[in-house]
């Protein structure tokens, strides 16, 4: 027999053993048959089909389409009764295939009206107390008086449309249906009450000072075009104040008449500068052009101070123009503080900007403009070179919000201008993760009505990123010698959630309204996931590269969950099926841990087992070829002579090298003297890869990643067999807390002493 045959033989009589074991418990009980539930399963159930709209690579198809929503709107602002008037005209542009009936416009405002149906969707308890300003607007007012009230809704030969309101949705009529590649353009006269959004918690609204003014920071103020795409039809379903917007792109030119004390800033850009600005602030604008270290202050706080004393009964009209953007906000008072930089993006110059009162300062003056322009070059160097020619940062208490170029951020120093280590960082965080959302979702425009996680998570992860661009460009702003330090991004920064309460969980690819724990779930467990894949799985090059790829890919456009999980496979060559599946679209979490490690010796000495097999099939050990056999340690062929033995003396392994390999060969072989079987286990769905560190008797370290594809056939646990010349003192899996594993306890063998144990020890010890 020459030497292939042997092997095989040896091969086919240890495989028969195990297939003759199964056979006789198969005769028993057959176990029933089961789906594919391999969580390396490619996502083919659950992902949508690419078609002409959405390629399988995961880029806008070749029939791609969007539609186009442009407005021209005229809006005064009430200050005396703070209300909002305004008239619009939407052109709306189908460029879908399909003829459409009707158009569905959004009226978020009527949100807030007296019949909304919000507050009925909230389960309520009793408490034992209750804020006295919430138990009278509960349970002894009549409520705001909210909601659009509309004046009419026109065509553009002033006929009258019919029109359904179906609570913060309307449906128009037109005349006739819009054919694909048709406009039509229809105006809406409406006005509405403005909240005080501090007391009334919403996303827009007004503040009173204390000195009497307020300040406006005014968003989702006019009926806006519902989306209509080639996943949806219309998304039109309804705003019950959580889930975010679906909001078309489009040309808006909006002038917005103020009192003439008012300080105003907005989406888009001004086009009548000198009419609304003094000689003194267009001089400093000049230099705020050309600053590119720190803000020039447009109006200052003596200014701004000065101006909240009086109070204009003339008016001022401030006129935007803005191309491209989704939607449209703006921030008015006559007690605002402006100042702006420059900041270089590519070769263009863009305005960092910031609108305050003077309850912000001093956080506000020394670091908003900074944080901005730093967030802007973090972004543009993630995704894209940020295309629009502002971003402004409006401090507004307890809110963080965002539109395109302007977003509401709170962080808010007491009234002696002293401020928390937590307020500081509230402030650097929340301009950072508002003014980010420019890329996601203001011009990556994912349906946030739907997937939260695809701008608050995706947005989340960027902005760690640059949070910690931001604490090394800036040390002075943080504490000495220390990272910035991020509260969401780190993978060990989900554990606690990850480790919950199942029944208090639902997958990320839930729509947000429907989800609990809105900021671990829709903000904190996609960015750490996102985390996990750039750091871990994919490393950082081909995470970038295709991270870069998906954002450039749907600038301006409207992306879906799988063109996000589709390009990051097709620009990285992963498959990472695996992990959307798991992290996505489960609560599973990961563990995995070190279940037991067996020391073996190699001796030419038949074992036991082997023997017993032989002599079953009636085979002698001259039958065989040269066979190397690992005893056990402990086990009944164990002898302690074992342990002094080396390689050199395994007699059928030094005849076969002496036989089969050259001098050159036997030069370049390793001469390990330890062998261990390592058996990790996997207690958590979510497969991970396995970051093993092996520790050696003379202290040194090896780590080993082991592909998650380990798991693939056994998703429970998995051995490894290590050969090594040192003998292993230690191994501990995942060191760096990098999987987001939920229980260390698992992590360390030999195991670590559990506190009970230590102090039945001390009981010992003292008794
Ligand atoms: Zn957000």
């Amino acid at each position: 027999m020459n030497l292939i045959k042997y092997f095989s033989m040896i091969a086919l009589f240890l495989a028969a053993g195990v297939t003759y074991a199964q056979n006789e418990t198969d005769k028993e009980e057959r176990d029933p048959g089961h789906y594919n539930n391999n969580r390396f399963k490619q996502l083919y159930e659950e992902f949508s089909t690419p078609n002409v709209y959405r390629s399988a690579s995961g880029a806008p198809g070749p029939e791609y389409y969007q539609q186009q929503a442009d407005y021209v709107m005229s809006i005064r602002l009430d200050d005396t009764n703070t209300r909002l008037y305004g008239e619009e005209t939407i052109t709306y542009t189908n460029n879908s295939p399909d003829d459409l009936e009707y158009l569905w416009v959004q009226l978020d405002q009527n949100k807030r009206a007296r019949d909304s149906k919000t507050p009925l969707i909230e389960p309520s308890g009793a408490f034992p107390a209750e804020m006295a300003s919430s138990f009278v607007g509960k349970y002894m007012g009549d409520g705001f008086d909210g909601g659009f009230k509309l004046d009419y809704v026109k065509d553009n030969k002033g006929r009258a449309l019919p029109y359904t309101i179906n609570r913060t949705m309307m449906r128009v009529e037109m005349p006739k249906n819009l054919k694909s590649g048709e406009k039509f353009s229809f105006s809406i006269k409406w006005w509405y009450n403005i909240p005080n959004h501090t007391i009334d918690r919403a996303r827009s609204g007004y503040e009173k000072f204390e000195d009497g003014n307020n300040g406006y920071v005014i968003a989702q103020f006019f009926p806006r075009m519902a989306v209509y795409s080639d996943v949806e039809g219309w998304q039109n379903s309804q705003f019950w104040g959580r889930d975010e917007f679906a909001l078309p792109f489009g040309n808006y030119n909006v002038s917005i008449t103020v009192p003439s004390d008012h300080i105003l800033d907005a989406t888009g850009e001004l086009i009548n500068r000198k009419e609304v600005f003094s000689k003194t602030m267009m001089k400093r604008y000049a230099q705020a052009k050309k600053s590119y270290s720190e803000p020039v202050v447009i109006v200052t706080q003596a200014e701004a101070e000065a101006a909240s004393k009086g109070f204009a009964t003339n008016t001022k009209t401030w006129k935007f123009r803005a191309e491209n953007v989704r939607d449209f906000g703006f921030a008015s008072s006559r007690r605002y503080i402006w100042d702006m930089m420059a900041v270089k993006i590519g070769n263009r110059d863009v305005m960092a900007v910031s609108v305050y009162p003077p309850e912000g300062n001093p956080l506000w003056g020394e670091w908003s403009t900074i944080v901005v322009a730093s967030t802007l070059k973090s972004y543009s160097r993630m995704t894209f070179n940020y295309p629009y020619h502002k971003a402004i940062s409006v401090h507004a208490k307890n809110q963080g919000m965002e539109y395109p170029m302007i977003c509401w951020n709170y962080g808010r120093p007491d009234k002696e201008g002293n401020y928390s280590e937590r307020t500081k960082y509230g402030m650097f965080g929340v301009i950072i993760h508002e003014v980010g959302h420019n890329f996601f979702p203001m011009i990556v425009n994912s349906d946030e009505r739907q997937w939260t996680w695809m701008d608050e998570g995706i947005n989340t992860f960027v902005q760690y990123v640059a949070e910690q661009d931001f604490g090394q460009a800036y040390p002075e702003a943080i504490a000495p010698n220390k990272k910035y330090p991020s509260r969401r991004g780190p993978a060990k920064t989900i554990v606690d959630y990850m480790s919950g309460n199942q029944d208090r969980m639902a997958p990320i690819m839930t729509k947000g309204l429907n989800t609990y724990n809105f900021g671990a779930n829709a903000y904190s467990k996609p960015a750490v996931g996102l985390n996990i894949l750039r750091e871990t799985i994919m490393g950082r090059d081909l995470f970038d590269y295709a991270f870069k790829t998906y954002s450039r890919r749907w600038m301006f456009k409207h992306p879906n969950p799988e063109d996000f999980f589709r390009t990051m496979e097709d620009a990285s060559a992963i498959d990472l099926d695996w992990f959307w599946r798991a992290w996505f679209f489960t609560t599973d979490y990961s563990d995995i841990g070190v279940q037991e490690v067996k020391k073996f010796y190699v001796t030419s000495k038949m074992n036991a087992e082997v023997r017993q097999m032989m002599e079953s099939r009636g085979m002698k050990e001259s039958d065989l070829p040269p066979l190397v056999y690992l005893v056990e340690e402990g086990s009944d062929d164990y002898e302690a002579s074992m342990e002094t033995a080396t390689l050199n003396d395994v007699v059928t392994l030094q005849q076969y090298i002496m036989d089969n390999l050259t001098p050159a060969e036997r030069a370049k072989l390793k001469n390990p003297k330890f062998f261990y079987e390592v058996t990790f286990e996997k207690p958590g769905g979510v497969p991970m890869p396995i970051i093993a560190e092996y520790t050696y008797s003379d202290g040194s370290t090896k780590r080993v990643t082991y592909p998650v594809q380990i798991w693939r056939k056994n998703d429970a646990s998995v051995g490894m067999v290590i050969a090594s010349e040192m003998e292993i003192t230690k191994i501990v899996v995942d060191p760096d807390e990098e999987t987001a594993d939920i229980d260390t306890s698992n992590n360390t063998w030999p195991k670590r002493k559990k506190l009970g144990e230590f102090n039945k020890f001390k009981e010992k010890i003292k008794g």
